[in-house]
């Protein structure tokens, strides 16, 4: 069996920066399960393993418009702290949730100076070239649930 659309598969993988810096990896771990031709992970990976089969490796690198997308400085922003009722307890790395005309986005606190808050509504790999060495460890027809779903179910999956 080929990976294609509609298709749930199984991988385990090692991603790194351009530097050569590791930054997840699944090895040792659970694999990561997807639903091919989704979404479900980012566009140039799911391009790289299209059509690739159990016990294939895939070595891959990905510029940022098939990654994450590009940085936007506009999502930077400093917040004065009066603005947090708990400004104390912030740290570099805090999250917040909110709500924007798109839908919810992630804000991550980057800096934080005497009276001002940094935060950046960037995903933490925009504008990152990344490196992928991908498993196949399994592929198998999704379901019709599945696909109406767009997401895996079962191990490995969402759950509802
Ligand atoms: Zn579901």
């Amino acid at each position: 069996m080929k990976i294609a659309k509609d298709h749930v598969v199984s991988i385990h993988y090692t991603l790194k920066d351009s530097s050569g810096k590791e930054m997840e990896s699944s090895f040792g771990d659970d694999p990561l399960v997807y639903l091919q031709g989704h979404k479900n992970i980012i566009p140039g990976l799911e391009e790289a393993l299209e059509q690739k089969e159990v016990g294939d490796k895939v070595n891959v690198v990905i510029e940022p418009d098939k990654a994450y997308g590009t940085r936007n400085e506009q999502l930077v922003q400093a917040v004065p702290k009066t603005e947090f009722p708990d400004a104390d307890k912030i740290e570099v790395g805090t999250h917040f949730e909110m709500d924007s005309p798109g839908g919810p986005i992630l804000l991550v606190v980057t800096e934080i100076m005497d009276d001002k808050v940094v935060l950046d509504g960037n995903h933490p790999m925009a504008g990152m070239t990344l490196s992928f060495e991908v498993e196949i460890m399994e592929i198998r027809k999704a379901t019709d649930e599945e696909v109406a779903h767009r997401h895996v179910h079962g191990p490995g999956g969402h759950h509802h």
